[in-house]
């Protein structure tokens, strides 16, 4: 067969073009490819191939538009195209005809279908027929339609080239964040240790002192040096967290094992703050398998933030149950899923998700106060990044209740947690894979 007949083939799926490929390079034709309609019409117009393979069903343009926009395009008129389609409707052949296609098969096609439908076409330039000025006006009109729709891709397509780009340089400045939070947190904790010792070494020596006012220095020293170790210890968990770096001792827990030493630690918040908490976890719930020591530090997240954004009196229920999700049919897997219940001031459904992305706050930070476990406490936005991190990387997923957020008539918001009974087998999302 003639070495120089060229037939572009307009496919979006991959194996059926390297098919169509091989069957025709067999008999000596040159085969371009297009993956999609607008490519089709770029390259039809700029190689103008002897033959048009077109695939009906694409997936930005259908092939009825592409041949309607290159049948008006002159130097194309009268370059055989055959439609190739799997929709299998009955009068798609007469309608290929009449937008301006030679032949038409339908898929599944044999070789011998394909070669046939080729050669019966190719190097015979169609005849066009004569169209009546009715015909004329409404082919005119609608490859101008398609022409406008060709306009309106390509500058959808450029939009969404600059909105990858900025996307890029955004995940590059995030990135370049987490680094230096990284290396500040390393910075500040060698002269935070130098303080933290002095402070030490000051409260052995005057801590016997009857001076008040010595006193009250000490106090306001120790609590501020407390919370700068808190918060460069919460820089170098984010940027663990962010760089999937997170070491875990992995070890069957029960939940309760994990709760029971937080709840500990807050039993003075909670009595301060005159909230009931309240307790459903059942004894006989299956053990996960995770590392309790980061665990607690999820919870610890959780429940702190429960006390700080439910006004006093308020109650906290922490109940624990079984999850069970089916992978398939024959194959379940067994989550323990434990959920945080509080009836504070909500958080609204737009910032659900975002509350997790780090430095964010849901509420007016000028409406803080200050005090880490007080009503409306402030922080600095780290602890359900934290959380997250430490969650996913167990292979379970965190996530939030509520109804919206309304300090006037509170709520509520319930956390959950979702944690497996056996350990991942390929466990933490990064940050990329998340977006
Ligand atoms: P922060 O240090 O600010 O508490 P977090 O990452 O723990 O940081 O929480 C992020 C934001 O999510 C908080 O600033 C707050 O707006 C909101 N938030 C977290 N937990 C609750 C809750 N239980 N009720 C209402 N809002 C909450």
């Amino acid at each position: 067969m003639a070495q120089s007949f060229t037939i572009l083939h307009v496919e979006d799926l991959k194996n059926n073009r390297e098919l169509v490929r091989r069957i025709l390079e067999s008999r000596n034709y040159r085969v371009v490819d297009a993956v999609n309609g607008m490519e089709g019409i770029q390259k039809a117009i700029a190689i103008h191939p002897d033959l048009i393979l077109m695939d009906i069903n694409l997936p930005d343009l259908d092939g009825f538009s592409v041949v309607t926009r290159l049948r008006n395009h002159p130097p194309l008129a009268t370059v055989p195209i055959i439609a190739i389609t799997a929709r299998n409707i009955s009068d798609d052949p007469e309608r290929a005809r009449a937008i301006g296609c030679d032949g038409y098969i339908s898929k599944p096609f044999s070789v011998k279908q394909l070669l046939d439908e080729v050669d019966t076409h190719i190097g015979k330039p169609r005849e066009t027929q004569p169209e009546s000025r009715h015909e004329h006006f409404l082919r005119e009109h609608s490859a101008t339609l398609v022409e406008e729709l060709e306009h309106k891709l390509n500058e959808l397509e450029a939009a969404h080239a600059e909105l990858s780009a900025v996307h890029e340089r955004l995940q590059r400045l995030d990135e370049a964040k987490t680094d230096f939070i990284h290396i500040a947190a390393h910075e500040l904790r060698t002269p935070l240790t130098t303080v933290t010792a002095y402070a030490s070494m000051l409260h052995s020596q005057i801590k016997n002192s009857d001076n008040p006012m010595l006193q009250e220095i000490l106090e306001g020293l120790q609590t501020g040096v407390d919370r700068l170790n808190r918060i460069t210890g919460d820089m170098v968990s984010i940027a663990r967290v962010e760089l999937s770096n997170i070491e875990l001792a992995y070890m069957p827990v029960s939940i309760k094992s994990v709760l029971l030493p937080v709840l500990k630690d807050f039993q003075s918040t909670f009595d301060e703050r005159h909230q009931t908490l309240k307790l459903n976890i059942p004894d006989d719930l299956p053990l996960i398998v995770g590392d309790d020591t980061q665990l607690q530090q999820v919870f610890s997240r959780l429940i702190g933030n429960a006390i700080k954004y439910t006004p006093d009196g308020g109650t906290i229920t922490i109940s624990a149950n079984v999850h069970t999700t089916e992978k398939t049919p024959n194959n379940t897997q067994k989550f323990i899923e434990v959920s945080v219940a509080d009836t504070g001031i909500g958080i609204n459904k737009s910032d659900q998700g975002l509350i997790f992305e780090k430095f964010y706050t849901a509420e007016d930070t000028s409406r803080h106060s200050s005090g880490e476990t007080k009503f409306m406490g402030g922080g600095p936005g780290l602890g359900l990044t934290i959380a997250r991190g430490i969650v996913e990387a167990h292979g379970g997923r965190i996530w939030v209740e509520s109804d919206g957020y309304d300090p006037q008539n509170p709520s509520g918001s319930t956390f959950f947690v979702l944690l497996p009974t056996e350990k991942p087998s390929h466990p933490r999302r990064n940050q990329k894979e998340r977006q």
